[in-house]
């Protein structure tokens, strides 16, 4: 008898208790806590298998998101497809965008130049951190302090 895994399965089974494990295919009974749920028996192989499986399905997921991410800016650069390359402000105007159009397209030239506002945006607020307080950035070296005002620890 070819015992086919499903949850709607047809197959007349012997036992109501038990089913076939998706792994192994072996009739195993499912242990009570996990019930209806339960796909492999309790086999330490199926048990990795089932494991790798289900890993599988939420890569493919995660990918499936990633794409549907990717689709969305896609369409939506085909949606509000620019006439004229994207504005961009001082310094990148100096830039030959229209160079960069020729020999990346219009949604090359696109990309970069939001690419690089977005670049530049980040280093102005990473500036602006640094001016306002610069002893809460991570990386930075703390202001060295005048020699007088070095103080033994308290402690
Ligand atoms: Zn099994």
């Amino acid at each position: 008898m070819v015992v086919r895994g499903g949850d709607h399965g047809t197959i007349p089974m012997p036992d109501a208790r038990k089913r076939p494990c998706s792994i192994c295919r072996h009739w195993f009974r499912p242990d009570p806590r996990v019930g209806a749920r339960q796909r492999a028996c309790s086999k330490p192989e199926c048990q990795a298998a089932r494991r790798k499986k289900t890993q599988a399905r939420w890569r493919a997921a995660a990918a499936n998101r990633g794409y549907a991410r990717a689709n969305r800016i896609l369409k939506r650069n085909a949606a509000e497809s620019p006439p004229e390359p994207v504005r961009v402000p001082a310094p990148l105007h100096r830039l030959p965008w229209d160079v960069a159009k020729d020999q990346f397209g219009a949604k090359g030239a696109d990309f970069i130049g939001v690419l690089s506002i977005l670049l530049l945006r980040t280093a102005k607020d990473q500036f602006r951190a640094h001016r306002i307080d610069p002893t809460r950035v991570p990386g930075t070296l703390p202001l060295a302090p005048a020699k007088d005002q070095i103080r033994p620890a308290p402690y």
